[in-house]
Formats: C-alpha cells, structure tokens, sequence
C-alpha cells in the first residue's frame, strides 16, 4: 500500500468528508492525516468551511442539476469553459478541414494541369 502525499491528500478530503472513498483510500488517508500535521490542519479547515454550509442536511440535487450548472458556466464565460467537445462540435470542423485540404488539392492539380509545359499538344 503505498502512502499518499500533502497533493493527494487534499485531493480526497471531499470524497472522505462525503464518505464516498474507497477502503484502501480511507486507510490511506487517515494514515497520513494521522502522521501528518499540515493535513490535519487543512482537513480541518476543510471541515470548518463545508461546516458553515453543512448545517443543512445532506441534499440529492435534482437529474440534471450538474448538467444545468455545466452549462450555465459555459453560457455566461461565453463558451471559455466547459467548452463542448461532442461528435456533434467535432466533427463539422473535421469535416470542414478534410473539405478544405480536397478543395486545395484540386486547386493544385487543376493548376499543375493547366501549366504550358505540362500541356501535351499532338
Ligand atoms: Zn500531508
């Protein structure tokens, strides 16, 4: 069983706090924050700041509610974020590039074609 580190810690608190991590990840998680004073402290905090909201019970959001959130933060930064990377975005652009390297490979060839030298008179 390999120990965690300060970065990975932190990175579990949330699922330890939701009591959603795995058992070789609780065990390892309460090892270091045994052994380890500054993680104590930030799980601490942590608890502290989700203590502030967490007087009100546990709450299932709504079907759809991340989705909602996902999109409202990709509506108002204007698409910087959570920027779609669906077939249905993807692929037009694709196929535009692949329209576009056959439009200038036609534009080539008709040019090379059309060129005196390459023109064969009988
Ligand atoms: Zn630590």
């Amino acid at each position: 069983m390999s120990d965690v580190d300060h970065a990975q810690a932190s990175e579990l608190f949330s699922s330890y706090w939701d009591e959603d991590l795995g058992p070789d990840d609780t065990a390892r998680l309460e090892e270091h924050l045994r052994s380890c004073i500054v993680c104590r402290r930030e799980y601490a905090d942590f608890e502290k700041a989700l203590g502030a909201v967490g007087g009100l019970p546990h709450e299932i959001a709504p079907p759809g509610f991340a989705a909602g959130v996902v999109k409202r933060v990709h509506k108002r930064s204007r698409g910087r974020f959570f920027a779609t990377r669906g077939m249905l975005d993807r692929v037009p652009y694709e196929l535009f590039s692949l329209v576009m390297l056959g439009l200038i490979l036609a534009i080539y060839v008709i040019l090379q074609l059309s060129q005196p030298g390459h023109v064969k008179i009988p």
